[in-house]
């Protein structure tokens, strides 16, 4: 077994770091405050003599977040290849350039003439972004791929109604490898979901598209390549059927690290497109931090676009805020969208600059093929779908063929990853794939990281019939073991007050 990176454990007996508030105690003093003005004025009712706050001296506050940062992982310490996620390396120059003053200490309420420089950041990244995908204009304020996808609806919605098309056009039809965020999105925006299912190579079934579209589309959602890292090649054809009965076509753009530079989805004939930019364009994510999930859209749609915009007028020489738009779907945030992210995206844009982009895409999928053939012909685990063409940024095995043989299933493996040091893949999806292990290392990894992790693969497989047992309790020599995942989605403890009411 790989002697690659532990988590802390500071406990003998393993016990937990304390929580802050178990920490330190009365006069442990970390910082000296002024003390505040009486507020005479505010009733008496509403004041509080006590604050519940930790007392606890700088050193303890450092020491207990250093201690809980050495107790985690994150793709600053080792490979992260969770499938569908593009955990790829962030620049750190990102980081630098997102938090100058010019970029954290701007209000959105000052006035257009003060924030020159970030509106041209803005319209810049938004022209970028539009070279990128092949569409007429883009939308950068929706906070997430899900937003996206869900103001991508909007659109879609508004379009029909403009057409005077909102009665008959109450259907989405969603392929059945998409992600979970498709099918919501649509039935957040009132459609009816329909669902077409995955063909024996992995590709949208084209029969059953035809017998789904109808007069009553008022869209297509598709991801290409999709969840099985596959490029959907009939691409065109399935653009032709659906745009044929008049329905509008949605392209899920979380996986274009895969194409990047490549092939456009405006390209393919697509009318609204989604971006990651915290898969694709150097934004940190992981821990549900700020991201962000653009829209772009072709030219007969722009009118829909939310507002403001982002315009130049040529004449003054200036970039001002667009809120005269008639037929937009309205505001879909507060005010314009998550501007730290934006920085970071046009930072790594200019930085890569095109070739860079397109370099990216390639050795994404060169080291999603690398995993592929060599983990193909591992006992225990298989392909499902198009096991002979390549596949592009990710790749998706079965660990059926070893639940079948040991009783280890995807679960284990994933866990047991995790004691050899590096973050598991995305396991139980897409759920077309049974027990699905779906690995994506991304450009960033290089030869020795794919081949430590599928030594590792490889290992546990052969664990799966040797020490079966110690895969169950995986994993073992984390800060952590194994946790209860339904009871922590069912009953969340996220708050001192709840945890304390939890004891009681
Ligand atoms: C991540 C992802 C989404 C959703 O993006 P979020 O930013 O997590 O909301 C949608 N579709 C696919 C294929 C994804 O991988």
């Amino acid at each position: 077994m790989s002697d690659w990176y532990r988590q802390a454990r500071w406990d003998r007996e393993g016990r937990l770091e304390p929580l802050v508030f178990e920490l330190g105690g009365p006069g442990h003093i970390g910082y000296s405050l002024p003390k505040p003005p009486e507020h005479t004025n505010l009733p008496k009712h509403l004041l509080r003599t006590e604050l519940r706050l930790p007392e606890l001296s700088e050193v303890e506050v450092v020491r207990h977040y250093t201690r809980l940062s050495q107790m985690n992982y994150c793709v600053d310490l080792g490979t992260y290849p969770l499938g569908s996620c593009t955990m790829k390396y962030n620049p750190k120059l990102c980081e630098e350039l997102a938090s100058l003053e010019t970029a954290t200490c701007i209000h959105p309420y000052q006035a257009e003439g003060t924030v020159q420089g970030a509106l041209e950041l803005m319209y810049k990244l938004e022209r970028c972004l539009a070279e990128i995908a092949g569409v007429a204009r883009v939308c950068l304020h929706p906070s997430a791929g899900a937003h996206g996808e869900f103001v991508s609806m909007l659109i879609t919605r508004a379009y029909h109604e403009f057409n005077g098309e909102q009665d008959e056009r109450t259907q989405v039809i969603v392929p059945d490898s998409a992600h979970g965020t498709n099918p919501a999105s649509a039935a957040m925006a009132g459609y009816e979901v329909l669902i077409v299912p995955s063909d024996a190579r992995g590709r949208v079934d084209l029969r059953a598209l035809e017998a789904a579209v109808s007069e009553r589309t008022a869209a297509m959602m598709l991801t290409n390549p999709n969840t099985l890292g596959l490029f959907e090649d009939r691409v065109v054809d399935i653009v032709e059927l659906v745009h044929d009965v008049g329905g509008l076509l949605f392209y899920d753009g979380a996986n274009l690290n895969g194409i990047l530079g490549k092939s456009r989805a405006g390209d393919m004939g697509f009318d609204i497109v989604h971006f990651n930019l915290h898969k694709t364009f150097a934004t940190p994510h992981g821990g549900g931090g700020p991201g962000a999930g653009p829209v772009g859209v072709t030219q007969e749609l722009e009118k829909f676009l939310p507002v403001p915009v982002v315009e130049y007028d040529e004449k003054r020489g200036e970039y001002y805020l667009d809120y005269d738009r008639p037929n937009s779907v309205g505001k879909v945030r507060a005010f314009y969208g998550n501007f730290g992210v934006l920085v970071k995206a046009y930072a790594y844009i200019l930085m890569m600059g095109a070739r860079g982009l397109e370099e990216a895409a390639e050795a994404a999928v060169l080291n999603a093929n690398y995993v592929m053939r060599k983990l193909s012909g591992t006992r225990g685990y298989e392909l499902k779908f198009d096991a002979t063409g390549p596949c592009k940024h990710e790749v998706v095995f079965s660990a059926e063929p070893l639940k079948r043989e040991t009783g280890i299933g995807a679960r284990e493996v994933a866990k047991r990853l995790l004691d050899y040091g590096m973050h598991a893949p995305t396991y139980y999806f897409p759920p077309i794939v049974s027990e699905a292990l779906m690995i994506e290392p991304t450009e960033s990894e290089s030869r020795d990281e794919i081949d430590r992790l599928i030594n590792a693969l490889k290992a546990i497989a052969v664990e799966a019939s040797t020490d079966p047992e110690k895969l169950r309790a995986a994993p073992t020599v984390t800060a952590i073991g194994r946790l209860d995942e339904v009871k922590a989605s069912r009953e969340p403890i996220l708050s001192w007050r709840m945890y304390r009411k939890h004891r009681a």
